[in-house]
């Protein structure tokens, strides 16, 4: 909020500039941000079909899943740290880099655009909404994500960390989102599975939020999302329905 409040007071002294921003940011047009992992796409179950496979593969026990699951903590640890733990617990022959790739390419190998989500963002934008993807993570992985689902079809741009320099949750972020849409900050929404990341994040910058639950309970008492749903579909729906 602190950052919105800033700008608009900057804009508020330059009249030429204010003027400017009238023209080339309408106002009136919705921004939509989107988390990638767990939001647009769902990772989490990627993941877990390979590692099921991949424990099966070397004869470690099924219970083992949850280990591996709490190691790559929704992808927020990186694949070195999971390919080293791999070889730690299992003494695997395997070296960190061919593990890496594996991991890597088997996630996205699994990584599937679901219909729904693709009709519900081209109706959200025939109906005037802006849908910009905003995710943490590598270029190269996070474009690839993108692209090979076919999911860049239907935004109309995307900011990842890496290359943007900064990182959710920090308000920024939503800032370069919303310059590249041509669009302001204020009224826009944000969806996003993270409560730091997504809805910390949608909080420092001003914007309304859902929070996608994913069958946990919200426990940060520093900040709560506007709306909470149980998948992309539905936030998208409560977004579009917020409007009237
Ligand atoms: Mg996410």
């Amino acid at each position: 909020m602190r950052w919105f409040v800033e700008l608009t007071a900057q804009v508020g002294e330059d009249e030429d500039l204010f003027d400017i921003n009238l023209v080339t940011y309408p106002a009136r047009v919705p921004l939509l941000l989107l988390g990638l992992d767990d939001t647009l796409l769902d990772r989490a179950g990627a993941f877990r079909a390979w590692a099921c496979e991949f424990l099966a593969r070397i004869g470690a026990p099924e219970y083992d899943l949850e280990w591996l699951l709490s190691v790559d903590a929704d992808g927020i640890g990186s694949a070195w740290d999971v390919a080293e733990a791999l070889r730690e617990r299992y003494g695997l022959r395997y070296s960190a880099i061919d593990l890496v790739e594996e991991i890597r390419g088997a996630v996205m190998e699994r990584m599937r655009l679901d219909p729904l989500t693709a009709c519900a963002l081209a109706i959200a934008e025939d109906s005037g909404w802006v849908p910009v993807c905003v995710t943490n993570g590598e270029s190269r992985q996070q474009e690839a994500k993108l692209r090979k689902t076919g999911l860049d079809r239907y935004l109309a741009d995307w900011v990842i960390s890496e290359e943007a320099g900064v990182r959710k949750p920090n308000p920024r972020i939503f800032a370069i989102a919303a310059e590249r849409a041509r669009m302001r900050l204020g009224g826009a929404w944000l969806i996003g599975d993270s409560p730091e990341a997504d809805i910390g994040g949608a909080d420092a910058a001003g914007v309304n939020s859902v929070w996608l639950h994913r069958g946990r309970r919200w426990s940060e008492p520093r900040y709560a999302p506007t709306r909470t749903a149980d998948g992309v579909i539905a936030a998208i729906a409560e977004v579009m329905a917020s409007r009237w």
